[in-house]
């Protein structure tokens, strides 16, 4: 899609929105496609909850990641917790 277009009736199909989704909640798209999705999600109930649903499954990604994080400091501490457990006389 190299020709601009400053005409925007000629929308985006929810196909071309769902294929540029990511790109557009990451800011990676031109501020040109930038304004032909927004053109698209002012007129498509569809595609606005299309979006909203990418951007929570983005965001539970994200927190998943920090779960993960978490999880190994978690195991660190449990192996301390252990060695130091050894170390201490028994009885
Ligand atoms: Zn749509």
């Amino acid at each position: 899609m190299n020709h601009i277009n400053p005409n925007y009736h000629d929308l985006i199909t929810c196909r071309d929105l769902v294929e540029a989704v990511t790109a557009y909640l990451e800011g990676a798209l031109s501020p040109d496609e930038r304004t032909r999705v927004a053109a698209h999600l002012a007129v498509c109930a569809q595609c606005v909850a299309y979006v909203e649903e990418m951007e929570t499954t983005i965001r539970v990604a994200g927190r998943l990641r920090d779960r993960a994080i978490a999880t190994g400091t978690e195991q660190a501490l449990l192996r301390l917790f252990h060695d130091w457990r050894q170390d201490r006389p028994v009885g």
